[in-house]
């Protein structure tokens, strides 16, 4: 059986009023649905059907169930989820600090052969 036939078992057939795709497998202490992947890890399913139909999520990134939308952490429906930065708007500001950092220490001019 596939990860994603084990996955697609675990969702509610019941259509939810909500449009939510509902996790009826078991939940972490978190609320989040649980699945054990491919490799035998156990990983939450959110992230999981993120990873399997849109890639990697990027270092640093969390996948959050849509404010106003859902906000439900057993929801495993594709578009109620969305990646996020934690603390979006500092992680700006560190980013704009960093850059200018790195225009200071870059050296004038690179060493050229005559
Ligand atoms: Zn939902």
């Amino acid at each position: 059986m596939t990860a994603w036939a084990r996955f697609a078992a675990k969702v509610s057939k019941v259509p939810h009023p909500n449009g939510c795709h509902m996790w009826i497998g078991s939940l972490t202490s978190t609320g989040y649905g649980k699945f054990r992947d491919e490799n035998g890890r156990l990983v939450m399913a959110h992230r999981w059907i993120w990873e399997y139909a849109r890639g990697p999520i990027p270092d640093g990134m969390v996948i959050d169930h849509f404010a106003g939308r859902c906000r439900r952490r057993d929801c495993v429906r594709l578009s109620h989820l969305a990646v996020v930065t934690p603390g979006e708007n500092n992680r700006r500001g560190w980013a704009i600090r960093r850059f200018r950092q790195a225009q200071q220490l870059r050296p004038a001019s690179p060493l050229r052969r005559p």
